[in-house]
């Protein structure tokens, strides 16, 4: 018997697994014969205070304090480098900045709001015809993914949880009050589930006879343009009306269209016409002239239908908890929304760190989706 089983390993499964560990036995199930496959391993890697919803950016401010000083011997390499974010606009772009340096006001970003010279100084490709101010975000930083999966992991295994990878759940059933989960030839009993798949994170639930909550994966693409080591300080630049984005990444230069677009679960693919829209747009705003591409990629961004995270018991099976619905902040949330899951899970009460930053558990409690 298992105390936790916790399902996906992406970001949010290891962040479970590693707040758990200390406290019980626990099992991680990944369906795909590495970790961190599927929407970890394809983001843009940022950590920004002044974005996302109600709910992720307290979980954003709460987590800042693991990523700069990780706990000891959980990673070799810092977890955060700077970088900075360059929010864009032209003429009919300016009120869009305003709500955007707004938002961000008390938020600790440090934000400031420029004048077009200022930001052809940070960024001098920037075309100025297209230029009419900026949001300037010092504090913007760039996160070391894999390093952060690593952190978990290693968290994790030193409390001596497992990770099975090619264990994909196929079928929940209770028993008793814990649950049977079975994944490939193995049969698990466990005390309670923690359902952390993604974009299939309803598909897991119904597995259990849980009714859905309306998860809607969104399609994402990012690639890869050849750039220089000149560009490597450069903050990454985003359009006020997230149409595109870049930032440098080495030698390379990480663009995105910035699209949402609704997908089903799935190991997305990237399409030909969304990185030639991206390419248009950001040829038009600069005098990059991208002409080719190194790699391209596509993860899906998972909402719920108030498009905050869901972390927390589901009121209709007690023992079943989700940890779905990160969007597009999943990355630099984990920590935080790690230990309030744990929480929820030992029944605990919240830990002061996160309430300091203003978490707020009923802003990303299932039950909110419920009648
Ligand atoms: C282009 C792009 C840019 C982004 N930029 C940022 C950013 O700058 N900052 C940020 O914080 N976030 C960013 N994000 C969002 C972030 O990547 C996600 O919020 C986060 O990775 C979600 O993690 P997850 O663990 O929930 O999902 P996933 O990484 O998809 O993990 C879910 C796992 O569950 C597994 N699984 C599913 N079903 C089963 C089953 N039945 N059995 C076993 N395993 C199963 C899957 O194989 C998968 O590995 C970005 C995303 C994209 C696509």
């Amino acid at each position: 018997m298992t105390d936790f089983v916790v399902i996906g390993g992406g970001i949010a499964g290891v962040s479970a697994a590693a707040h758990l560990a200390p406290h019980g036995s626990v099992i991680l199930l990944e369906m795909e014969s590495t970790l961190a496959y599927h929407t970890t391993g394809r983001s843009a890697a940022l950590f920004v205070i002044n974005y996302g919803t109600q709910g992720s950016r307290p979980l954003g401010l709460a987590s800042r304090a693991f990523l700069e000083n990780p706990p000891e011997g959980s990673t070799d390499a810092p977890l955060l480098t700077h970088r900075g974010l360059l929010w864009i606009g032209d003429e009919t772009q300016m009120m869009e900045l305003s709500r955007i340096a707004r938002e961000g006001q008390d938020s600790g970003a440090g934000s400031r709001l420029i004048p077009s010279d200022e930001v052809l100084g940070l960024v001098p490709v920037l075309n100025s015809d297209r230029i009419a101010g900026g949001l300037f975000e010092p504090y913007a930083r760039d996160i070391d993914v894999a390093a952060l999966q690593q952190a978990f992991v290693r968290i994790a295994r030193s409390h001596d949880a497992e990770i099975r990878t090619r264990s994909h759940v196929t079928a929940i059933d209770r028993r008793g009050s814990g649950w049977i989960v079975k994944a490939g030839d193995d049969t698990l009993e466990c005390g309670a589930i923690v359902n952390a798949s993604g974009a299939w994170g309803d598909r897991v639930a119904a597995l259990a006879d849980i009714e859905p909550i309306g998860l809607q994966p969104m399609r994402r693409t990012a690639f890869m343009v050849p750039g220089t080591q000149d560009y490597a300080h450069w903050p990454m630049v985003v359009d006020a009306d997230q149409r595109f984005y870049f930032k440098p990444d080495g030698v390379q230069l990480l663009c995105s269209l910035a699209e949402e677009e609704p997908s089903e679960p799935t190991d997305a693919k990237p399409r030909m016409e969304d990185v030639a829209l991206a390419i248009e747009l950001i040829n038009e705003t600069t005098t990059l002239g991208i002409k080719s591409v190194n790699s391209q990629w596509t993860g899906l961004r998972t909402f719920s239908p108030d498009r905050d995270l869901v972390i927390g018991e589901e009121p209709t099976a007690p023992g079943f908890f989700w940890l779905v619905g990160q969007g597009g902040t999943g990355i630099q949330t984990s920590p935080a929304y790690g230990s309030l899951l744990a929480s929820h899970v030992l029944g605990t009460e919240i830990p002061e760190l996160l309430v300091e930053a203003g978490v707020e558990p009923s802003t990303t409690d299932p039950g909110r989706f419920r009648d």
